[in-house]
């Protein structure tokens, strides 16, 4: 194994900085070409971007019956923006995507795009498919400041939506784009929810998100930060002060707990309260970080960053039964986090972790985990981490009436996000637990058209009774 820099990991950003994430390869799987003739344009100081996209543009098959489309789960019309970048009409382009997904820039950075789009492109099935992600990246980026957003009509109705993560942005825009009225109330100080509070900056640019704000503003979006509904403001304060429909788009936030001994200690720390801002951490030199999902990734790879000098990722089982993405784990890998592999916590002390050994046995046709007999042990470290998952927090059902969740606490809904109270709706992360941008996008975009028939219907009534 070598290391070496693949350009199918090169991300652009609209500051012009090109981020380059290196990748672990077999030697002979890697084909440099492309990346030594986009140094060598950029050490000519051509523009190395440009062409690259152009390059991998005009890859592209035009397939008749685009597999890459299928594969998205938001059927991101891939081959007619190739085909309108390729002809000149960018800005076209990228208002196709963003009315397709609003999302599209933080989609094209942060989507398990080898799954999806990319992992279905034809000319993946014989050597690399197009790298849809940049394409999509660049046009996005470029258009996004320069699109002119403006309501179709001004529509009567009031609504708020309550999160302003993915679910809540998109429903935001499209609501907002038909001529409603609409305010979000954000319990934190700036949009984005895990946009802004989890992923970490390395990985998607926090500027993106004030961009995304700059537009809704423009739109006419009253944000209101700082507002936990719930204990204060509730759903029925809501209604009485004139808002006509309400979403809950409130993710999910509740750490899960590991319950074991040791766990209320200073020194131990649930992930998604870390990655909010890790800036106010001191961990020490020496970090467990327990669980090995997409979160636990960005959680060692940041506490790195931040300057822990040694972080391990301890998991009950093996590298191939490991949930994060492949490429999260690599670019973990690459970064240095070390793995200790089937070991279960059973304690955390003031002098580190206390683990037992796990492993796989069948029982009768069924492989199951356990425990090793006698095989307790101690990993001292400084701090420990816990990133095995998050639920929904309580504060809107448990304080206002009407709103039906199930066992986990997740918001029940039909297909459309209609909520057991009349007028409020749901979807993203609340609803069908922790899952992708992409998949709340999806989702969100079914719920805003719910919304609005739910609020057109109620005027219409209105204005035919007068
Ligand atoms: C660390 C981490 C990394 C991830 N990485 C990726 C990735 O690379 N790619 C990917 O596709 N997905 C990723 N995900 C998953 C993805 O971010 C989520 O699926 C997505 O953000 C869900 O969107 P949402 O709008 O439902 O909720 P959220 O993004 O959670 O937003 C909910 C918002 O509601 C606000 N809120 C909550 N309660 C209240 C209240 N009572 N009043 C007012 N506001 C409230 C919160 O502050 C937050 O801003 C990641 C998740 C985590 C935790
Ligand atoms: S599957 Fe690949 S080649 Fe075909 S249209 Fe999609 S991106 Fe182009």
């Amino acid at each position: 194994m070598i290391l070496v820099e693949i350009v199918s990991d090169i991300h652009y950003h609209n500051s012009g900085i090109l981020q380059k994430t290196r990748y672990i390869l077999p030697e002979e799987v890697v084909d440099i070409s492309t990346w030594c003739d986009f140094t060598r344009d950029k050490i000519r100081g051509d523009d190395p971007m440009g062409k690259h996209i152009v390059d991998e543009a005009k890859r592209c098959l035009q397939c008749k019956n685009p597999r890459c489309v299928k594969g998205c789960p938001i059927s991101t019309p891939i081959p007619e923006m190739i085909d309108l970048l390729l002809e000149g009409s960018i800005h076209e382009a990228g208002e196709k995507l963003f009315k397709n997904n609003p999302l599209s820039l933080v989609c094209s950075l942060v989507c398990p795009h080898e799954k999806q789009c990319e992992g279905h492109c034809i000319l993946g099935t014989k050597s690399n498919p197009v790298q849809i992600s940049s394409i999509e990246n660049y046009i996005s980026d470029y258009s996004l400041d320069v699109m002119d957003l403006k309501a179709e009509e001004k529509l009567q109705g009031n609504i708020g939506i309550i999160g302003s993560g993915p679910a809540g942005i998109t429903i935001a825009f499209i609501l907002a784009l038909k001529g409603y009225s609409v305010t979000i109330f954000e319990a934190h100080d700036q949009i984005g929810g895990v946009l802004r509070y989890g992923i970490p900056e390395f990985r998607l640019s926090k500027d993106i998100l004030s961009r995304l704000k700059d537009k809704l503003v423009e739109l006419g979006v009253v944000i209101r930060p700082n507002t936990l509904i719930g204990p204060v403001i509730t759903l029925e304060d809501l209604f009485r002060d004139g808002f006509d429909a309400v979403f809950i788009g409130t993710g999910v936030w509740k750490p899960r707990k590991l319950n074991i001994k040791g766990e209320s200690l200073g020194h131990v720390h649930y992930a998604i309260d870390y990655l909010k801002n890790p800036e106010v951490y001191d961990l020490g030199e020496k970090v467990y970080v327990i669980g090995a999902g997409n979160v636990a990734m960005d959680v060692a790879r940041t506490a790195l960053r931040k300057g822990a000098k040694e972080v391990t990722i301890m998991y009950r089982k093996g590298m191939e039964d490991i949930p994060a993405r492949e490429y999260e784990l690599e670019y973990a890998k690459i970064d240095g986090v070390k793995f200790e592999l089937y070991k279960s916590p059973v304690e955390i002390t003031k002098e580190g972790l206390v683990y037992v050994e796990t492993e796989k046995v069948m029982d009768g046709e069924k492989e199951k985990l356990v425990t090793k007999d006698d095989s307790e042990g101690l990993f001292p470290c400084d701090s420990v981490i816990i990133a095995i998952s998050q639920g929904p927090k309580a504060n809107i059902v448990n304080n206002s009436k009407g709103i039906e969740t199930d066992l986990r606490g997740l918001v029940v809904t039909d297909d459309a996000g209609r909520t057991t109270r009349e007028g409020v709706f749901a979807s993203g992360d609340v609803v069908t637990g922790a899952k992708t941008v992409v998949e709340a996008v999806r989702y969100s975009k079914d719920v805003a058209e719910a919304i609005h028939e739910y609020v057109s219907g109620k005027y219409k009534n209105m204005n035919e009774g007068q």
